[in-house]
């Protein structure tokens, strides 16, 4: 077993953040981070609209990104750390741009702020519509450059070990070739979201719910799970996975959305129309497609000025021209898709989890800030915000703990390349049973779709897991447990 004082499971912008700012904060640390794919597979890498903070004194100020942020949550979201993000995310865009981060900004230099549904101002720090991409590369560079932190790709991590104490003490590892064990003083799941449950995401393939699973596994408490986001303007495709993000800033320039007959549909709902929240646009498309004989409605750019939206979204632009899509002359069909868990494990502002030396930050992390629907742009400021505090509180815990921990093991996991038993069906079965948590409030579904998981993962649990596809596809069926459980119990919350 190889040791080291913090593990971090997860190289996206919350473990490379909390990797970073552990090392800064504590001069010997070690920090080991895994990522159980290439360190460019995360949500956090196709991040495309920006992150949200509060520059503009005039038009904006902290008490309107506080309001935005918890109407946005249905009145639900946690105000003590609401006020620490909104507080604190100017400071941590400052600390990016120290470090190299290259946002867009205006003519005079001042940073240029988009607009996203939800938001009352201008306040999505950005760089044009790759800002993730960017974020990430700067993360990397700076971990992988330091001495203490050792980062590791193709690293999957299958189960937590516990010590005699009932504390965190380590992971179980699957790297490609054997399982190893990792044993640390403090571990942080960073782990990411599950949209690959639906069958429509845009979540890239990593994001199965891993962490989530292991944390059940152990014992850590886990709610919030109903409140899956929905993006309104997933390009549609019938059989691409994930599918690619159409970013609300494109909503937030001025296109809009219209039904097959042309006509817009939103303003039926809502009087912010196309931006309102992300839960609100989601429902009014389902309600057109619900009496629609299509999967799809369709966003208008066709009246941007020439040249602007290749200009200020050029990967979008480059995806639907390699889809014969031209966004000056051509609508562009969307469709909602699973986004964004605002759920997760529970923590508190230093990322505690109920079980001693597990911590949990970012997409897999339910800190209570997003209510039942996040605010556009809040993810990443929430990971860059709170990385601060975990990371400090990991070191402490560390610390603290001197005695080599007494473990308990259990039986050592056991993987191997054999070829996986999980057949497509299976995978068809899932999603039949999620297409009914997606946006159902009906109580007959609801409870037949928890009947079919319950026996999908009896079935599965009762066989030998073989392949690391075994593994994930169990641990996902597990999660889909868990949230048709949250879900059932609260169907009028959605
Ligand atoms: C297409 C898209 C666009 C988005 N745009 C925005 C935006 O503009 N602004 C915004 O605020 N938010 C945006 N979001 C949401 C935001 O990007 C994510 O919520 C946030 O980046 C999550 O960061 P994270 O570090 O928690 O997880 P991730 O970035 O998903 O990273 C998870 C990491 O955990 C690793 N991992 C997972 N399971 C295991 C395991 N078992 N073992 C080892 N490693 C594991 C993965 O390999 C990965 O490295 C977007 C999301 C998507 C999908």
């Amino acid at each position: 077993m190889d040791s080291c004082d913090l593990i971090i499971i997860g190289a996206g912008v919350a473990g490379l953040s909390a990797a970073l700012e552990a090392v800064r904060v504590c001069p010997k640390c070690e920090v080991v981070v895994l990522s159980k794919s290439d360190f460019s597979m995360s949500n956090s890498h196709f991040a495309q609209g920006g992150i949200a903070a509060v520059f503009d004194r005039v038009n904006d100020s902290i008490e309107k990104h506080f309001n935005d942020t918890l109407l946005a949550g249905g009145g639900l979201g946690n105000p003590a750390m609401i006020e620490t993000l909104v507080m604190q995310a100017p400071n941590r865009i400052l600390d990016l741009i120290a470090n190299g981060v290259d946002f867009d900004t205006e003519s005079d230099g001042a940073l240029a702020l988009g607009l996203e549904g939800g938001h009352s101002a201008n306040r999505i720090v950005h760089q044009k519509d790759h800002t993730g991409k960017s974020l990430i590369d700067n993360l990397l560079h700076r971990a992988k450059q330091h001495p203490r932190i050792q980062l590791l790709k193709n690293q999957h991590g299958l189960r937590l070990i516990k010590d005699a104490q009932g504390n965190c003490a380590g992971i179980w590892v699957w790297n490609g070739k054997e399982v190893k064990g990792y044993t640390a003083k403090s571990v942080l799941l960073a782990t990411g979201g599950c949209g690959q449950l639906f069958r429509f995401t845009t979540n890239p393939a990593v994001a199965t719910g891993d962490g989530l699973a292991m944390a059940s596994y152990m014992g850590a408490s886990i709610s919030g799970l109903a409140y899956m986001q929905f993006h309104p303007t997933a390009l549609y495709a019938k059989n691409e996975n994930p599918l690619f993000l159409i970013s609300e800033a494109v909503r937030g320039a001025g296109a809009y959305l219209v039904n097959h007959h042309g006509e817009r549909f939103v303003f039926k709902l809502d009087d912010r129309g196309e931006l309102a929240t992300r839960d609100v646009v989601s429902k009014a498309i389902t309600g057109e497609l619900k009496t629609s004989a299509y999967p799809y409605v369709f966003l208008d750019a066709r009246h941007f000025k020439h040249g602007f939206f290749k200009s200020s979204f050029p990967l979008i632009y480059s995806k639907l021209k390699q889809r014969r899509i031209d966004p000056e002359t051509d609508l562009i069909p969307v469709c909602p898709a699973a986004h964004y868990l605002c759920g997760g494990i529970d923590v508190d502002k230093y990322g505690r989890t109920n079980v001693p030396g597990l911590f949990a930050l970012g997409e897999c992390a339910n800190s209570g800030l997003q209510g039942k629907n996040r605010l556009a742009s809040n993810a990443l400021s929430e990971a860059l915000v709170f990385a601060k505090y975990v990371a400090e509180e990991m070191c402490v815990f560390a610390n603290e703990r001197v005695q080599k921990p007494d473990l308990i093991l259990g039986d050592k996991p056991s993987v191997s390349n054999e070829k996986s038993s999980v057949s497509s069906y299976k995978k068809e079965l899932l999603y039949k049973a999620t297409d009914c948590l997606s946006y159902e409030d009906n109580h007959f579904l609801l409870q037949k779709a928890g009947v079919d998981l319950q026996e999908l993962y009896k079935a599965f649990s009762s066989k030998k897991c073989v392949s690391i596809q075994d593994w994930i596809f169990r641990d996902l069926v597990w999660v889909a447990n868990l949230m048709c459980m949250q879900r059932f119990i609260m169907p009028n919350e959605k």
